[in-house]
């Protein structure tokens, strides 16, 4: 039984697309490691790789950077992730219309969270958007862009329940969203039960899963806690006793994604987004593992 659902994976890569993120730089030698990590993932012809926009709008030109730089320099296609945090709505069109400028057509719409952090009550700008919704709606009257938002396989913590959060992604699609884009989760059951409802709730979009590769387990467990994500007993217990041997949690890592991608792919997911956090050892992992091979490589295989 084994043996036959594992001689099935090879073919996985021709159903299967990614997305990455990344997060803006904040100096020189984050900057070095960001642009090795975006030449090393180029290759996998990801549909859009994006990158993160700080609390309070505070990276916005670190973002803006970035998404050009990508736009220039490579062969990829950016999207800018942008947030109404702190801004009133003239602010947030102003950064819209920059973006559009350097011809920037992908984005993802958040409404984002309070300067002080995760867990610290939102309160919108006196003349802010409001929430996500609202921001997607900016972002439809300015141009015809490919729009991603947020969702919450768990639910979002301020959400008193899942009526209340998918009525809020279905005011997202309404809005003029293209796709969702999951929280990251470590339990496929909840992925697929949360889009059941959202199918139930005539949300038609893709819901992309978010795929966390764990780099450090202690601070994902830590984040996790904050952002309403549940790490499973199984999970912690791979991981007991690995702080202090990086190379052996590295490959459990990168087993434990790839186990978590395959499982979905089995389930008919195709589009995959990775939170690479700037790396590219892990994500290059998994791709290989579900199949994915760089574009020279395919080339090469199919000529052979
Ligand atoms: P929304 O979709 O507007 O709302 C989230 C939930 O909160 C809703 O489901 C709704 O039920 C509830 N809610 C909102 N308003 C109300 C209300 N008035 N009353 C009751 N309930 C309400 N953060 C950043 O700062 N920068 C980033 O670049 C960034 N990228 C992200 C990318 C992805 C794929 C994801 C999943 C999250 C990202 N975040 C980012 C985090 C995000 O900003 C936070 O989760 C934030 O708390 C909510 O933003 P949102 O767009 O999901 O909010």
């Amino acid at each position: 039984m084994l043996q036959s659902r594992l001689s099935r994976r090879p073919d996985m890569g021709d159903r299967v697309r990614v997305s990455f993120e990344f997060f803006p730089p904040k100096n020189d030698e984050m900057e070095t490691r960001l642009w090795e990590t975006v030449k090393r993932l180029e290759p996998f012809a990801p549909r859009f790789v994006s990158v993160t926009y700080g609390a309070g709008g505070s990276t916005r030109e670190r973002t803006q950077r970035t998404v050009t730089r990508i736009k220039a320099e490579t062969s990829l296609t950016p999207a800018a992730h942008m947030t109404c945090v702190d801004a009133s709505r003239g602010e947030v069109d102003a950064v819209i219309a920059d973006f559009a400028r350097s011809g920037i057509r992908n984005f993802v719409a958040l409404r984002g969270d309070p300067r002080e952090g995760v867990g610290a009550s939102y309160r919108p700008h006196d003349d802010g958007y409001a929430n996500g919704a609202e921001l997607v709606a900016a972002l439809r009257r300015a141009g015809d862009f490919d729009i991603s938002v947020s969702a919450y396989p768990e639910k979002h913590p301020e959400s008193p329940d899942f009526a209340t959060d998918i009525d809020m992604l279905k005011r997202k699609v309404d809005a003029g969203a293209t796709r969702a884009i999951t929280q990251f989760f470590f339990d496929n059951d909840t992925y697929e039960r949360y889009v059941e409802r959202v199918r139930r709730a005539g949300i038609l979009v893709p819901i992309v899963p978010g795929v966390l590769p764990i780099h450090n387990f202690a601070q994902v467990a830590n984040f996790a806690s904050r952002c309403g994500a549940h790490v499973p007993a199984w999970l912690a217990r791979r991981f007991e006793g690995l702080a202090g041997d990086p190379q052996t949690h590295m490959l459990v890592a990168a087993a434990v994604a790839a186990e978590q991608v395959h499982d979905l792919v089995e389930r008919g997911v195709g589009d995959f987004h990775f939170y690479t956090m700037n790396r590219a050892d892990l994500p290059v992992a998994i791709c290989h593992m579900i199949g994915l091979r760089p574009a020279e490589q395919r080339q090469a295989l199919s000529a052979a």
